[in-house]
This record gives structure tokens, sequence and C-alpha cells, in this order.
């Protein structure tokens, strides 16, 4: 698994260094914001629909690497989706991070999202690589409102 743990090192580094879609969406149809009290991590997600589609996904915020790659290969593995697509991917990546499911089951569902599975080996991080995605739920569900991990 060294390959493995390798490849999640550096798709971390490369996203926390230079995230993917983050901006403030001005055209946003729903957002939300989020907080990770236990580590600092401040995420506010922006989505645009089309339908039952999501046309744009993007966010800013301030957080750990760990955070801040996860919202930024979010946004890469949501645009496109449909809500119901959308939540599926959520719950087959909150699986992994929690240590539920095999990394190899979690390569052919999640694709790049599979790194994850480094952190179920570290609890205290699972809400780090979750916070972006708890606060996109919320932003789907059509309620502006503050997500807290606690
Ligand atoms: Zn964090």
């Amino acid at each position: 698994m060294n390959g493995f743990r390798d490849l999640y090192q550096e798709m971390i580094l490369d996203h926390n260094h230079s995230p993917r879609n983050r901006r403030k969406m001005e055209t946003a149809d729903r957002s939300a914001d989020g907080h990770n009290p236990l580590c600092g991590d401040r995420v506010t997600v922006y989505l645009q629909m089309d339908g039952d589609t999501i046309k744009d996904v993007s966010f800013e915020g301030s957080g750990c690497a760990i955070s801040t790659a996860s919202a930024s290969l979010m946004t890469q593995a949501l645009i496109g989706k449909n809500v119901a697509e959308a939540k599926e991917v959520f719950h087959k990546f909150h699986r992994l991070v929690t240590g539920e499911s095999n990394p190899e089951d979690a390569m052919a569902e999640l694709g790049k999202l599979a790194v994850f599975s480094g952190v179920s080996e570290y609890p205290a991080r699972v809400k780090c690589a979750t916070l972006a995605w708890h606060t996109a739920s919320e932003a789907l569900e059509g309620q502006s409102s503050t997500v807290s991990t606690e």
C-alpha cells in the first residue's frame, strides 16, 4: 500500500497548494457555511443549479491541508451530477473515510477521491475531510445555514 500512501500525500499536497474552484461565486443559487471547531476549518460552498443538476460548484475558506484538498476534489467530483448522484457520492465518501469500505472498491467507485481512505486511520481528521461535503449537502437541501461538525 506504499504507492497508495504516496499518491494520497501527493494529491493532498497538490490540491492544498493549488485548490480547484476556490472562488466566491456571485451567481450562486445556493450556499452554506461550514465550520469544524476541532481543527478550525471553515468553508463556504456555492452551488449553481440547472434544475436538478449541479452546474457549478465552488468554495471559499481556510483550514488544514486535508479540509482544503477535500473541498477542492469535491468540487471536481460534483460538477455535472444531479442531487441524487451527489448524495450517493457523499455517502460513499463518508463510508470511505470512516473505514467502512475497502480501498479497492472505493477506487472503482470514487476514482481520485479514494486517496482519502488514508484518513480513516486518523479519526480526528475525518471531520476535516467531510466538512466540505456536509456543507455542500446542506446547500443542496436549499437551506442557507451554518453547519458545524460538532
Ligand atoms: Zn482540519
